[in-house]
């Protein structure tokens, strides 16, 4: 039967009134890239991430000024109608300014600590431990958030040891998987032991390469019940990013593993760090995980299109639809649900437009210039002239108003 495997059995984590496992919804979130001591920046940021549907934001903690930002941070948000769970992400002194700001230890609604690098030795274990009496104190989740870049040294040379005096070695590769894990896994173990309940902890195990991750994580799910953070990390720009990041996360959420997802894009020069979250939201609507977008189908066009109206209108009516959806969310409940056709030619252009909630069937090279419109499968009327795709965009608004405006909801009450 087509469809995915159900979904791994986690524990659910609360992240400031978002949900991150259980049966909950597989969640969207990101990482902002400005500094964060730049509070109007970084709250310009956070706003424009969750604005594009971000469900939760993670932001750089480094020093004691971003430390010092973050409640200054979530006060702007708050007073602009934008209650978005914040994450702080600490390296190397994360014990340290938390302990230091705790204002800012109160506004963060999870820490994300990296066990690769807080600290070596005897500090590691205390500095460790600090993070989790902090987070145990202010009632936090943590993500324990391992990375191959900044692997717990002595664990994997102690796991290569083992593994070149063991009877059948195993891979070099392979040992530094396990050692991946097994950092996440004892990190846990100990955030535990010292009084961390399960519904506090999320886990993550992130490396560059596609194939290492889908390995990584299927050990890892198989190995305990916490709740995942799934991600491709250093996934690269552009299209290498997303399909980089979808090959993997998508093979992983077919199988039922994941309970959040970041995709890790590098943006171009000046270019819009939304595009994650539109990436994560694209993935998880396209596998039939979520509903964010009202879908928007288009054929590829082909030497029997000889005009780029077609491109031209599939691009409108998606940007249209994509800029609108933050309005839309409140005005037309249920939005999400809208399916539109744009097709450039008799083909498939009758056919597929039947399948959408609305449909434009566009003349190819040779065929009369009218474009028949099909509304829930039926043909509705036939556009004609330079405007038709003005003609349609009216059309697209006007179902939208009816199917999901004020008038719908009181007519189905
Ligand atoms: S619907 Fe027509 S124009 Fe579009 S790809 Fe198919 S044959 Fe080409």
């Amino acid at each position: 039967m087509a469809g995915a495997a159900s979904r791994r059995h986690s524990v659910g984590v609360n992240v400031g009134g978002v949900i991150v496992g259980g049966d909950n919804p597989i969640v969207v979130q990101s990482m902002t890239n400005t500094d964060t001591a730049d509070i109007e920046a970084t709250t310009r940021q956070v706003a424009q991430l969750w604005r594009a549907g971000s469900e939760i934001v993670r932001i750089t903690v480094d020093r004691d000024e971003s430390a010092a930002a973050v409640p200054h941070i979530r006060d702007r948000l708050l007073a602009r109608g934008i209650d978005v769970p914040l994450v702080g992400d600490f390296h190397y002194i994360g014990h340290k300014l938390l302990t230091d700001h705790p204002a800012c230890a109160e506004a963060l609604a999870k820490y994300r600590i990296n066990p690769g690098n807080v600290g070596f030795k005897a500090k590691r274990d205390t500095q460790f431990s600090t993070l989790i009496e902090l987070a145990l104190k202010y009632d936090k989740p943590v993500r324990i958030g391992v990375n191959w870049g900044s692997l717990d040294e002595e664990l994997l040379t102690r796991l290569m040891d083992e593994n070149a005096s063991a009877a059948a070695p195993v891979s070099a590769a392979a040992v530094q998987r396990e050692a991946i894990i097994q950092s996440a896994l004892l990190s846990a173990a100990r955030a535990e032991e010292i009084g961390l309940g399960r519904d506090k902890i999320i886990l993550s195990t992130k490396v560059s390469d596609v194939q290492s991750l889908i390995a990584v994580y299927q050990d890892l799910a198989a190995r305990c019940d916490y709740a995942l953070h799934l991600g491709l990390t250093e996934a690269g720009m552009g299209s290498k990013g997303i399909v980089a990041s979808s090959a993997a996360l998508g093979i992983l959420l077919q199988q039922g593993i994941g309970d959040t997802i970041r995709i890790s894009l590098t943006p171009e020069p000046g270019g819009d760090r939304t595009q994650e979250v539109r990436v994560a939201q694209e993935l998880l609507q396209t596998m039939g995980f979520r509903q964010f977008l009202p879908v928007v189908a288009a054929c590829p066009g082909c030497g029997r299109t000889t005009s780029t109206t077609f491109q031209t209108l599939a691009k409108e009516i998606q940007d249209h639809l994509t800029t609108s959806m933050p309005d839309w969310k409140e005005k037309y409940p249920g939005v999400e649900t809208l399916s539109v056709a744009v097709m450039g030619c008799i083909v498939n252009g009758p056919g597929e437009s039947k399948h959408a909630n609305i449909g434009i069937s566009l003349p190819g090279t040779g065929e009369t210039p009218a474009a028949p419109v099909f509304i829930d499968g039926e043909k509705v009327a036939t556009l004609r002239g330079a405007d038709v795709a003005d003609q349609f965009k009216v059309m697209v608004a006007d179902y939208i108003e009816k199917k999901f405006g004020a008038g719908a909801k009181e007519a189905a009450e």
